[in-house]
């Protein structure tokens, strides 16, 4: 394979223990993945283990893991940024990442609404390579066809451009229902779209569900809670968002969502599931949203000013995306009906979480050989309207229904996402 890694990478859970696979066995629906295998999706070759690279010593299970990661370079496509004309090609795949072979009666038909966004396109490949029949509903409005193109063209994968508040038939067994923006900036674009999006979008999928008889779950979102009186937030607290400003078309459009969803549940006995997701970062968010994570990593890796909004004293816990796919499938797959957080527990003033983005982004670049030509400036700009002060999960639920609870410290998150971007900026498309 033509992986050259410029160092393996050797991932830390909360434990100290090393992380090779993700997502678990749960409720009769196996969820588990080794880690390079996702990887190999997102991060370009050079990081990638390789079976040559894996240490030799250690048990048969790595030496395994690592023949199976082995012939990575076959599985990515590449683009190539071509500076004298300003153009961009890609390779082709020449075969699909390996799916596991399921018996019918184990393959679900499953719909993942918003599954070219960056939340989306990860749970859509945990369960492709699982072994079901994925089918993503996007309009491509922040997501991109970029971020699921790897499976195109695979037997168990379609891709339809279509807009939520549309009506949609489709048979399936599971609708996961992501499709709404997610960053300030862009759900705030369109603040009419958005909450029409909320609102029409979950009642055309909810009426799907009624029709089909699929378990349904929607992600929604800390911000039913607002800018909290309660902290850490658990599910039973009602929240306190402004119902008119700046905020309201994500926080109220959501809110109204589950208002429908439940409705439809006690109504028409609609199966349901309800995600209320803390801020997550990881691989594949768009770098240009607007949110704090992509904001600071990208600031800190082109050597400009990270600009934290008002005093940096506000506060927000921040998950890894592979922990709130283990989270999203384990409760799909579960029998709980109330809405569950996930999130990860560790919380950041703002301003703090800027010096361990920056110390992050200079370790990452000095371990590629390339030391930082300064420490870059942290800048205080006006803080937005109605910015919640505080956040952080209170994950009893999730830990007690699902038995799941966040496994990634922030700082091997962050170094993941930080390899992901510049690789990203080496090949030329940041
Ligand atoms: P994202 O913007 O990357 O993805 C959203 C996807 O939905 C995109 O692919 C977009 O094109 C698609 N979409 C938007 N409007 C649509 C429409 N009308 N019809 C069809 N497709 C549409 O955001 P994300 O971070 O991946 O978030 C996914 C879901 O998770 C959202 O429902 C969001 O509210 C929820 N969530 C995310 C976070 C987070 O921190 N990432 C936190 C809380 C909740
Ligand atoms: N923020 C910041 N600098 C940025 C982007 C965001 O200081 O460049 C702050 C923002 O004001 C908020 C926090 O970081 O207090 C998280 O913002 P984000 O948009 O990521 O998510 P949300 O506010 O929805 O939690």
């Amino acid at each position: 394979m033509s992986a050259q890694a410029v160092s393996p990478i050797r991932t830390l859970d909360k434990n100290g223990e090393v992380i090779t696979s993700v997502g678990f066995q749960r409720f009769g629906f196996d969820c588990e993945v080794p880690l390079d295998v996702l990887r190999s999706l997102y991060l370009r070759p050079h990081y990638v283990i390789t079976a040559s690279q894996a240490d030799e010593s250690k048990q048969s299970e790595e030496t395994e893991h690592a023949k199976f990661t082995g012939a990575y370079g076959a599985y990515q496509s590449k683009s190539i940024f071509h500076p004298d004309t300003q153009s961009i090609s890609y390779t082709t795949l020449s075969r699909f990442p390996p799916v596991k072979l399921l018996p019918p009666s184990q393959r679900k038909r499953i719909l993942v609404t918003g599954g070219a966004g960056f939340v989306g396109s990860h749970l859509v490949d945990r369960l492709m390579i699982l072994g079901h029949e994925v089918t993503v509903l996007d309009n491509f409005f922040t997501g991109s066809k970029t971020t699921v193109s790897h499976w195109v063209g695979h037997p168990n994968f379609e891709m339809v451009r279509h807009d939520v508040v549309e009506p949609f038939m489709i048979e399936c067994d599971q609708i996961y229902h992501l499709a709404c923006p997610a960053s300030p900036p862009h759900y705030q674009f369109n603040a009419v779209k958005t909450i029409k999006t909320s609102f029409m979008g979950t009642l055309n999928m909810l009426g799907l569900a009624k029709r089909t008889k699929a378990r349904f779950l929607i992600t929604s979102t800390s911000e039913v809670y607002g800018d909290p009186e309660v902290h850490p937030q658990h599910e039973d607290y009602w929240g306190h968002v402004n119902p008119i400003g700046p905020r309201a078309c994500y926080d109220e459009g959501k809110r109204v969502a589950e208002t429908l969803t439940y409705g439809f549940h006690r109504q028409d006995g609609v199966d349901i599931r309800v995600a209320r997701i803390f801020n997550t970062y990881g691989p594949r968010m768009n770098p240009f949203d607007g949110r704090v994570v992509s904001n600071f990593i990208v600031q800190a890796l082109r050597g400009e000013d990270m600009t934290v909004y008002g005093d940096g004293k506000q506060t927000r816990s921040f998950q890894y995306i592979h922990d709130l796919v283990d989270g999203l499938i384990a409760l799909m797959n579960s029998d709980e009906t109330r809405p569950v957080n996930l999130g990860n527990g560790d919380e950041f003033t703002i301003g703090d979480f800027a010096e361990l983005v920056r110390d992050i982004v200079e370790k990452v670049q000095r371990e590629d050989g390339v030391e930082p030509p300064r420490r870059v400036n942290i800048i205080y700009k006006p803080m937005p309207m109605d910015d919640p002060q505080k956040r952080r999960p209170d994950t009893t639920r999730a830990k007690t229904v699902l038995d799941w609870e966040p496994r990634w410290t922030v700082r091997m998150g962050l170094e993941e996402m930080v390899r992901y971007y510049k690789a990203k900026m080496i090949e030329g498309s940041l």
